[in-house]
C-alpha cells in the first residue's frame, strides 16, 4: 500500500489521459492520493477529483508565489472550500524566496492565514519552503502544539529537517532524492526518522531518476521507494507501510483496515506481540499513547492464544529470525512463550526475546533455566547504570526491586542463553560508556537504541 501525499492531477499535463494514469497507480499499489491545491481554481478541481475518486483527497490552498495577487473573494473562497468533506489539508502554503514572484511579506501573510485556517478547522498544513527555512520555522513555530503537517519536497539542510521535527513535522522527498547528485538531500534524510517519513511524487513534475525529465504521476514511486528503502536499510514493503500509516495518521484517512498484528515483519524477521501487560510504565515506551512500531499496529487487550500464534506465524523457514517482542513483557506469559519458542526450534527457527529482565519478580522463580534450548539471542534492556535512575526511567510496580533482579537475570541468562546482549535507549543524559563497561563486565554484547526509533 503506498499513499502519494502530494499530486496535481488536474493540471493540464494530465487532461488527456488521467484514467490511465490513475489506473496505473492502482496497478502498482498506490492506495490513496492527495491532490494539492496551489490556487483557488485548481483548490476546486482537487476537491472535483475528490468527489469523482474514492481514493483521492483534496488539499485546497493557494501557492505562495501567488500571494501578491490574492484578492479578498479568493480568499472567502478558499475558506468555504476548507470546510468541504474530502479536504484533509491546507495548502500548498508556505515561502517560496527562490522564485521571487510575490513581496516576502505578502506571502508571510498569506502563509499566516493559511495556518488560521488550518487551526481553525484542525487540518494539517502542505508546507512548501524554497530558500526560506528561517522565516518559515518561525512562522511554524508560532502555531507550534496548535498546527501540525508536512514539508514537501524537502530541499533544505538537514538542520532545517531536525527543527521542522522537532516542531512535530513530517518531511516528504519527492523524485530528487533519487537523482545521483543529490547528496545533500540524501543527508537531510539521515536526520529524518522513517515514521516522519511521507511519500510524494508532486507531479506533473520531479520524476524520479529513471523517468527524470519526463512527466511525473503517481505510479513513479515506485522508482523513488525502493532507494528509500536501500537508504533507511528496510525494505520496500516496510517503506510502504510505514509511511502509508504515518499518512493516514496525519490526513485523517480511513483507518478501518486498523487490526492489531499478532505477528508482524520488519526487514526480513518476524516478531510477536504476545501480550500488553508489562510491569513498568518506561517514559521512552509510546505503547498507551501510540502503540505502533515501524507500521505496524500492536495496541490490543486480548491475548492471542498458542494456537492464533501458530496461525499467525505460518511457516517460521523463511525469516532470519523469530522475536518476542511487542509492546508488552513476553515473560508475563511464560507458558506461551515456552511453547511457542518450542515450536519454532523444533522447525529450526532462530528466536530471539527482547525483555525488560523482570521474568523473575513477575514469575516469582527463577526463569532463566526454563528457556536453555529455547532461546537463541536474549536482549535485555538495562536502560541505565544507576539503580535510583532506573525507577525514574522505567517506573516500575517492583519499584526498588526491579533493578537488581534485572541485574541477577542478566548474570543468570549467561550460563543458559547461547546469546546474550543488553540495551539502553540512547536518552539524554544515560552515561553510555558506564552502561557499555556493565556489558563487558557481565561478558554481554551491548547494543545503544536510538532514542523515539522503535523497531
Ligand atoms: S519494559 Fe518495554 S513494554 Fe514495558 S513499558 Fe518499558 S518499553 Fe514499554
Amino acid at each position: 500500500m503506498i499513499i502519494d501525499t502530494h499530486a496535481h492531477l488536474d493540471f493540464p499535463d494530465f487532461k488527456d489521459d488521467i484514467d490511465d494514469v490513475i489506473k496505473r497507480a492502482k496497478d502498482v499499489g498506490v492506495e490513496y492520493i492527495i491532490n494539492v491545491g496551489t490556487s483557488v481554481g485548481t483548490s476546486v478541481k482537487s476537491l472535483e477529483l475528490a468527489k469523482k475518486y474514492d481514493h483521492i483527497y483534496a488539499s485546497v490552498g493557494i501557492h505562495p508565489n501567488a500571494a501578491s495577487n490574492v484578492t479578498a473573494d479568493d480568499w472567502s473562497r478558499l475558506e468555504a472550500l476548507a470546510g468541504q468533506s474530502k479536504v484533509v489539508a491546507i495548502g500548498e502554503t508556505g515561502l517560496d524566496y527562490y522564485r521571487d514572484r510575490s513581496k516576502k511579506e505578502d506571502q508571510k501573510r498569506l502563509f499566516h492565514q493559511h495556518m488560521e485556517l488550518a487551526q481553525k478547522h484542525n487540518l494539517p498544513v502542505i508546507i512548501h519552503n524554497r530558500e526560506a527555512s528561517s522565516d518559515c520555522l518561525e512562522i511554524v513555530r508560532k502555531y507550534s502544539g496548535r498546527v501540525n503537517g508536512v514539508i514537501h519536497c524537502f530541499a533544505g539542510s538537514r538542520d532545517d529537517a531536525k527543527e521542522f521535527l522537532e516542531l512535530g513535522f513530517h518531511i516528504s522527498f519527492a523524485g530528487p532524492v533519487t537523482y545521483p547528485k543529490a547528496e545533500n538531500l540524501r543527508e537531510a534524510l539521515k536526520a529524518v526518522p522513517v515514521e516522519k517519513l511521507l511519500l510524494e511524487t508532486d507531479c506533473p513534475f520531479l520524476a524520479p531518476q529513471p523517468k527524470r525529465g519526463k512527466r511525473n504521476e503517481p505510479s513513479y514511486l515506485q522508482y523513488t521507494i525502493p532507494i528509500l528503502a536501500e537508504l533507511y536499510k528496510l525494505t520496500v514493503e516496510d517503506i510502504e507501510r510505514i509511511t502509508s500509516l504515518s499518512a493516514k495518521n496525519l490526513f485523517g484517512l480511513a483507518q478501518s483496515d486498523l487490526k492489531p498484528e499478532i505477528a508482524y515483519i520488519i526487514r526480513n524477521s518476524l516478531y510477536l506481540n504476545i501480550t500488553s501487560r508489562c510491569p513498568n510504565k518506561c517514559v521512552f515506551c509510546s505503547r498507551e499513547t501510540a502503540p505502533y512500531v515501524k507500521g505496524h499496529y500492536l495496541g490490543t487487550d486480548n491475548e492471542p492464544t498458542v494456537e492464533e500464534l501458530k496461525d499467525a506465524i505460518g511457516d517460521p523457514s523463511g525469516y532470519d529470525e523469530v522475536v518476542f517482542c511487542g509492546f508488552g513483557e513476553s515473560t508475563e506469559r511464560l507458558d506461551v512463550l515456552k511453547e511457542i519458542a518450542g515450536y519454532l526450534k523444533e522447525r529450526g527457527s532462530k528466536v530471539r526475546l527482547d525483555t525488560n529482565g523482570l521474568g523473575d519478580l513477575i514469575n516469582g522463580r527463577s526463569i532463566c533455566e526454563e528457556l536453555e534450548g529455547l532461546i537463541d539471542t536474549i536482549c535485555i534492556s538495562l536502560n541505565t547504570n544507576i539503580e535510583e535512575e532506573y525507577q525514574k526511567l522505567c517506573h516500575s510496580e517492583y519499584d526498588c526491586q526491579a533493578y537488581p533482579a534485572l541485574i541477577s537475570f542478566i548474570k543468570k541468562a549467561r550460563d543458559y542463553i547461547p546469546d546474550v546482549m543488553i540495551s539502553i535507549v540512547g536518552m539524554p543524559g544515560i552515561d553510555v560508556e558506564a552502561c557499555r563497561k556493565i556489558a563487558e563486565d557481565l561478558g554481554v554484547r551491548f547494543r545503544v537504541r536510538e532514542y523515539n526509533n522503535v523497531g
